[in-house]
């Protein structure tokens, strides 16, 4: 695994299974923040794996790691 992101506070960290990651981009569609894109690091079997952009704006409805068909997208949010 590795870490795609940390918001400002510390409180909510983004973990990616990079190797799980199959470029459907169904994290990217269903975003409402539009915060993910499909990123420059390809996995070991060729896909463009998820990355997050500007994690301060998420707003922790989790639509993403919901939607993620491989279970690739971990949220972990302090204080639940
Ligand atoms: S939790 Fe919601 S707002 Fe945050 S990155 Fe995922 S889909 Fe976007
Ligand atoms: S939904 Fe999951 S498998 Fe699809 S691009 Fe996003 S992280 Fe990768």
């Amino acid at each position: 695994m590795i870490t795609v992101g940390v918001n400002s506070l510390k409180d909510t960290i983004f973990v990616i299974a990079a190797e799980k990651c199959k470029s459907c981009g169904f994290c990217v569609a269903s975003c409402p923040r539009k915060l993910f894109s499909l990123g420059t690091t390809i996995n070991s079997h060729g896909y463009h794996v998820a990355e997050i952009k500007d994690p301060d704006s998420c707003i922790r409805c989790r639509a993403c790691s919901t939607m993620c068909p491989e279970s690739a997208i971990e949220i972990m949010i302090g204080e639940e």
